[in-house]
């Protein structure tokens, strides 16, 4: 006990910056976990919006500053903006705090802070470091290969190629302005090229894949990439990812890279248990789940911002009650966008469901996946979910909503072989048809078996020795450098 003591106060404070939503706060608190667990202080700087509950973490500081952000409900569609709003609001109120931090470990003898860990999407943290002379890391909580991706958007823009088209308002006018401009970056003629091509150089990546924005025009676009992947002067990256899922990209990556980056994932396998949800998790989906049979439950959540619209949402109902597939459904507050939802699934819905299925707000969703009744996870591919469902061996249907999330179908489908991706609008038949193939057909055993076998080679590479294992050893050790 006294020896735990000792070691841990020769571990210097870390200030954690996670960006506020929930897969941000899950990865950024996951890392705090683990480091703390080497010994290291935690203090968490973070938001009135959205604000991580400290009770969950009681081994953690957690400090709230004031972002002049009012509480609400954040759709995909104000992503980009409100990430941006939340730069420009909170450089100043985070400088004073840690400015005051600095102050207060001197006179107070308390340990002093190392370095400041931010989520890449709360870039003003790099100046503030600065500001208070303090070394800085970034969290990426995205793939490598989305970073690629979009690192091949930004060369066409610093090569010239990439203009403003105009205020592009559907995702089909993004990817039309991205083909063009693709075009000229690789030097190919694509006469006809369509969305359904590959992208040169980014296999398994079409074009209809690339991590676009539908929102805006290409030029607000570019800017957030631009702001998020800009050299500035931190010290290292952390990567949630890891050499069994991703090792050409990262070693893509650290070739173009001028510091280290230390890919340590996934921080959920690594990290102890712990929740950091916002939302209460409701446990009564775990009873249900034990009355299953075993691999017979589709497990459905589309994460915490994607939404659906009343008819997709009836269209996703009636392909799960056609299939006759056991289900445990996530439908989130505010994840449909009419307040009558509800009416459309007590018209014979409910009759043709009964006990074979079960709706609630929000699920312990890593209880989930590890739960034997589950078979499969209809997801959106959020970074997080395809990675909770690749450590449990869950074969996945994937329908991808925006941003980052067509690249990680794209990787889960014809990279690791482990699920299927709905193409089309959101139709009863496609999605039955679905179900059908993942959970009952012989293809969809194969890929249960590919997800079974992955999941025991990130077993290992978290293990004393193994890739992950290392990096994180690595990471430790250029933190107690500074
Ligand atoms: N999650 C959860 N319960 C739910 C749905 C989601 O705990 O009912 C968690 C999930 O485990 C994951 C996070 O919310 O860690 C969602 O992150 P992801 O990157 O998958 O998607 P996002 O919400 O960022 O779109």
């Amino acid at each position: 006990m006294e020896m735990e003591k000792e070691h841990r106060s020769s571990h210097p404070r870390l200030v954690l910056v996670p960006l506020p939503f929930q897969g941000h706060i899950n990865p950024m608190l996951q890392l705090g976990s683990i480091l703390h667990s080497k010994g290291f202080s935690i203090t968490v700087l973070h938001t009135a919006f959205n604000s991580p509950i400290p009770s969950n973490y009681p081994e953690f500081g957690f400090v709230s500053i004031p972002d002049n952000l009012s509480e609400q409900l954040i759709s995909a569609e104000d992503l980009l903006p409100f990430i941006s709003l939340l730069n420009l609001n909170c450089g100043v109120p985070f400088q004073e705090c840690l400015a005051k931090m600095v102050q207060k470990q001197e006179v107070e003898n308390e340990p002093s802070i190392a370095c400041i860990i931010y989520d890449e999407y709360m870039y003003f943290c790099d100046a503030v470091a600065k500001y208070v002379k303090l070394p800085s890391i970034v969290l990426r909580t995205t793939s490598a290969s989305t970073y690629l991706s979009r690192n091949a958007i930004l060369q066409l823009k610093a090569e010239g190629v990439l203009t403003s088209q105009g205020p592009s308002t559907n995702i089909e006018g993004a990817v039309a302005s991205l083909i063009s401009a693709l075009e000229s970056l690789f030097n190919i003629f694509y006469l006809g090229s369509t969305s359904q091509d590959l992208v040169p150089g980014l296999h398994p990546l079409r074009f209809k894949d690339l991590p676009v924005s539908k929102i805006g025009t290409p030029e607000i676009f570019l800017q957030f990439i631009t702001n998020i992947y800009k050299t500035r002067t931190s010290s290292a990256i952390i990567w949630n990812t890891n050499d069994v899922l991703e090792q050409p990209s990262l070693q893509e990556i650290q070739k173009q890279c001028q510091v280290g980056i230390f890919p340590v994932g996934p921080l959920h396998e690594v990290a102890p248990a712990s929740s950091s949800s916002l939302i209460k998790e409701d446990n009564s989906c775990i009873t249900w789940l034990e009355k299953q049979k075993q691999n017979t439950v589709l497990y459905v959540s589309l994460g915490s911002v994607a939404s659906v619209d009343k008819k997709e949402l009836g269209e996703m109902a009636w392909g799960l009650a056609n299939s006759k597939q056991p289900f445990l459904w996530v439908i989130r507050p505010g994840s449909v966008d009419d307040q009558e939802w509800k009416k459309l699934l007590t018209e014979g819905f409910v009759e043709a469901v009964g006990e074979n299925g079960c709706i609630v707000k929000w699920a312990p969703q890593k209880e989930v996946l590890a739960h034997g009744a589950v078979g499969g996870f209809w997801t959106h591919c959020g970074w997080n979910s395809t990675l909770e469902s690749i450590s449990e061996g869950v074969p996945m249907i994937c329908k991808p909503c925006f941003g980052d999330q067509r690249v990680n179908a794209r990787h889960v489908s014809q990279v690791w072989r482990i699920g299927i991706q709905l193409e089309n609008m959101c139709e009863r038949g496609e999605v039955e048809r679905g179900i059908k193939r993942l959970m009952v057909d012989k293809e969809g055993k194969e890929m249960r078996q590919r997800a079974k076998n992955l999941k025991e080679r990130i077993q290992l590479d978290i293990r004393e020795g193994d890739s992950s294992y290392n990096s994180l050893n690595k990471l430790i050790e250029l933190i107690m450098s500074f």
